[in-house]
């Protein structure tokens, strides 16, 4: 099924009918909080240094241009090259190009947000360059023919018994559901490639102002065959992913990193300082490096500009209750949960994006979380009120608040209308509950029950409690 096509609510719809994504996902999400919490209780500093975190993000979003300078110098001065990308289209149309000017026929990836928000690999091979991604999970989204539900956990909506399968069709190889055969047959597959990709492809985590350093933090070695191995390293980043110094890089690595996958440490951590020099053995002959806008700088200037301390930890995610019950695919979005619910309409328009902030129960979990300590909520509310403003509620939305606010002014009529509906629910309830409400109630009753209204409201019982153990 072409996700694309559907509307937000059958893509939930959609994701709610699948069991099995929705039982791998939650099952993956709450593993990852759990390590999380067990890395955070062997940490004592993780406060502190999550307080510096957020500070290093701040200072770097307030002077971004005055860091974008110095970086951009600095990795030209070591011999790399630097593209500043306004757009998806400039930034997919200088690596074709370059592509084309190196006569390359065939790219490695490693994992890459930022090439998943512009679909370069789209581009590539849309100009006939073959592309392979490397990461295991993102290898198999694309033999799959589908994309990321997880921004660090490509496939976490998969069982090993659908990746088994899968191999099977797609690979020829007996079936298996034993990760380690997985992996195995993975790593057979990709090593030939590794080694005659003319261009590796990867993201950056932070681009380090002072060095014009590229740090690139991955659990599997398939990052460093993709920036060693290949003639021409490509290196995609979002202009926002900057840190002044090392030293602050020190502090945001370890928060980061807990914050992903709770490892005290990523197995790889890589720091990338130009291209090969005269006399080593390895390392790429060029090194390219574009730094997307592609909305970030008009997000810089808006009220929501906060989401751009976003370290793409995905912690936010997992803790999420609606991102556990709905999955990544449903959010339509390469940035799903909480994050993307802010940081997609941020970067590509409310007009296209305005129900993702509703995703979400407001419980506060995601900002509780958060390594640099994001006020999603609050955010969420923002968007909201804006797209409330841009008026893209529905009618019946818009006609029900308005019903609504002329009760709520009215305390007698207000009280009449609790009432009525605490009786009406009540009758109509089975053992408490309602499963079913008439349209447009109806969303609520579709996957969950309604309870019934009590008996008493709580400004009864309110009164009722002041006149019997507290009487004046
Ligand atoms: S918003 Fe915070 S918790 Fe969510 S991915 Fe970004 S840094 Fe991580």
């Amino acid at each position: 099924m072409n996700m694309a096509n559907l509307t937000f609510h059958e893509r939930v719809s959609d994701a709610l009918a699948n069991p099995a994504a929705h039982q791998a996902v939650g099952r993956g999400a709450r593993k990852f909080t759990a390590n999380r919490a067990q890395a955070v209780a062997n940490f004592p500093q993780m406060d502190a240094l999550r307080d510096r975190a957020r500070l290093i993000r701040a200072h770097t979003l307030s002077k971004l241009d005055v860091f974008l300078a110095e970086f951009a110098d600095n990795v030209e001065a070591n011999g790399g090259c630097v593209f500043w990308a306004q757009n998806a289209a400039d930034a997919n149309d200088y690596v074709v190009k370059l592509a084309g000017a190196g006569d390359v026929r065939q790219v490695v990836k490693s994992k890459s947000m930022v090439t998943e928000e512009i679909e370069l690999n789209h581009a590539l091979e849309a100009a006939g360059v073959q592309v392979v991604e490397s990461d295991l999970g993102e290898f198999i989204i694309q033999l799959a023919g589908e994309k990321p539900s997880h921004i660090i956990a490509p496939v976490l909506h998969k069982t090993r018994a659908q990746v088994g399968e899968l191999f099977q069709e797609k690979l020829n190889t007996p079936y298996t559901d034993d990760p380690f055969a997985l992996n195995d047959i993975a790593r057979a597959h990709l090593r030939d490639i590794f080694l005659s990709a003319d261009m590796g492809i990867s993201g950056v985590n932070f681009g380090v102002a002072e060095s014009g350093t590229l740090s690139l933090v991955t659990n599997e070695g398939n990052g460093r065959f993709c920036t060693t191995t290949p003639r021409i390293h490509v290196a995609l980043m979002g202009m926002e992913r900057l840190v002044p110094t090392l030293a602050d890089l020190a502090t945001m690595l370890p928060v980061l990193e807990i914050s992903a996958t709770g490892q005290g440490l990523t197995v790889y951590n890589n720091l990338i300082t130009g291209p090969r020099r005269p006399g080593e053995p390895d390392g790429p002959e060029e090194l390219h490096v574009v730094i997307l806008d592609n909305g970030r700088s008009d997000a810089l200037a808006t009220e929501v500009a906060e989401i751009l301390y976003c370290i793409r930890c995905g912690a936010c995610m997992n803790i999420c209750p609606v991102y556990r019950s709905i999955g990544g695919h449903a959010y339509g979005s390469v940035y799903p949960g909480p994050l993307g619910s802010v940081v997609t309409p941020a970067l590509m328009g409310l007009d296209q994006w305005h129900q993702l902030p509703h995703a979400s129960t407001l419980c506060g979990a995601c900002k509780d979380i958060c390594p640099v300590r994001i006020d999603i909520p609050r955010l969420l509310l923002q968007l909201r009120d804006a797209s409330s403003r841009a008026d893209h509620s529905p009618a019946w939305l818009k006609t029900g608040m308005r019903i609504y606010g002329t009760i709520a002014q009215r305390p007698g009529l207000f009280r009449l209308g609790m009432r009525i509906g605490s009786v009406a629910t009540r009758l109509l309830a089975k053992k408490g509950w309602l499963n079913t409400l008439p349209p447009p109630l109806n969303g609520w009753t579709d996957h969950r029950a309604f309870h019934a209204l009590a008996k008493k409201s709580f400004r009864q019982l309110w009164t009722e409690r002041k006149t019997t153990e507290h009487p004046l």
